[in-house]
């Protein structure tokens, strides 16, 4: 009787964070094979624009875990019509290995969730549910445990939680970097394959894109939460432009890819600092979540070849500094005051940015600074600059300075 694991998923792409679980549960589990079962069509989502087909990403999961000792690819659920169900697979599986002992490999989400899955009596009656943990919290991990115990009794169900080791990576966060020119936590065979075939717009030419093409792009970089934000913004900014003088296509540029990076986790900030060859301060290493703006204009640059004035007030969005341009005043006031913001003051700002920019500009660095006073965060010098430049009472501030 051999012990089998079932590794399924949509594997779009499979990246290093698929192999080193596929080791782990090997190890862990004392396996004789381990099963890589690419879903064909997920039941609960629709692959993103840009996806490999099928039959690609099968190739694509053979590169990726050629090295995993004891896995193997398998095409059944890509040779079956139709949504893959976990059930079918199973069934199908236990039909042609009647006496191993099969291993259902599970995220700490899909346990949770459970008792939605079709079938769930059915599957734990064919195979032991292995739980694997990414790099969720001793909270959600106690979760997990009164989640399997109650399984067990209920259905009941043979459940293993695995003490796995494991990488802060998903494939949505990998097919982003894809797109942002600068991939990561690829097996090398499978990086190379994505970039010669130009999935997830590795192989697209974003320079100089027609508007809407643009806004379409950008808010599939985003989470869906921050979409509105992103759309307001862009909005927003056209119309202040327009209002003060500025030129409303760069501002609307500028308002579409002002938060371009900031999907992004910190180590990934950081990769595209290290990707684009950017100068950090202290502040910022030490603070990658302040590094949005700065990396979102390095990508607007060298990805979406957007032209310079564009680019700095992107780079200046966050902060504000002293002495800015029209354009990066109206991306600053734009982010802060667009249709979707709520905070108290805001209406100040709305009305203030209709009959005095630069005095909205300031209300908004004073907020912003009382703000992370009052939580007790440093402030970044350039606001500080900025606050004193755009000061109403700019000539006793600089007396008392
Ligand atoms: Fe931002
Ligand atoms: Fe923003």
């Amino acid at each position: 009787m051999a012990r089998v694991g079932i590794y399924g998923g949509s594997f779009n792409p499979p990246h290093v964070g698929h192999s080193l679980a596929a080791r782990e549960m090997t190890d862990r589990l004392g396996l004789d094979r381990l099963l890589i079962v690419p879903a064909a069509v997920p039941p609960h989502k629709a692959l993103p624009d840009g996806s490999p087909g099928a039959a690609d990403r099968l190739e694509l999961c053979r590169l990726a875990f050629a090295d995993v000792p004891k896995a193997e690819v398998s095409d059944l659920e890509l040779r079956r019509e139709g949504p893959s169900y976990t059930i079918d697979t199973l069934r199908a599986l236990r039909q042609s290995m009647p006496d191993d002992e099969l291993f259902l490999m599970m995220g700490t989400d899909m346990l949770l969730s459970f008792d939605l899955w079709r079938e769930p009596e059915e599957i734990a009656r064919l195979a032991t549910l292995a739980v694997v943990r990414r790099e969720e919290s001793e909270a959600v991990w106690d979760e997990v445990r009164r989640k399997a115990a109650s399984l067990s009794r209920t259905l009941p169900a043979r459940i293993v939680l695995v003490e796995n080791r494991c990488v802060q990576v998903s494939s949505t966060t990998v097919r982003r970097l894809l797109a942002l020119g600068a991939p990561l936590a690829l097996e090398p065979a499978v990086e190379r394959m994505i970039l010669e075939r130009g999935w997830y717009l590795s192989g697209c030419d974003l320079k100089n894109l027609p508007f809407d093409r643009l806004s379409e792009i950008s808010l599939s970089l985003h989470d869906e939460k921050r979409r509105p934000h992103v759309l307001g913004t862009s909005q927003t900014a056209r119309a202040l432009a327009l209002r003060w003088g500025a030129d409303p296509d760069l501002a609307a540029r500028a308002g579409i890819l002002h938060d371009i990076t900031k999907a992004l986790g910190p180590s990934e900030q950081l990769h595209i600092c290290r990707k684009y060859d950017m100068v950090l301060t202290e502040l910022q290493r030490d603070n990658p979540k302040l590094l949005h703006a700065k990396t979102g204009a390095a990508v607007a640059r060298a990805v979406f070849g957007e032209c310079e004035a564009v680019c700095e007030a992107i780079y200046w969005h966050t902060t504000g500094k002293a002495n800015m341009s029209l354009l990066e005043k109206i991306i600053y006031i734009a982010d802060y005051m667009e249709p979707n913001r709520s905070f108290p003051g805001v209406e100040i700002l709305r009305s203030l940015v209709e009959t005095d920019l630069d005095a909205a500009v300031f209300e908004g660095l004073d907020q912003s600074v009382r703000l992370l006073r009052k939580q007790g965060r440093i402030v970044d010098p350039d606001s500080l600059s900025a606050w004193r430049c755009y000061h109403p009472n700019k000539d006793r501030e600089e007396q008392k300075a």
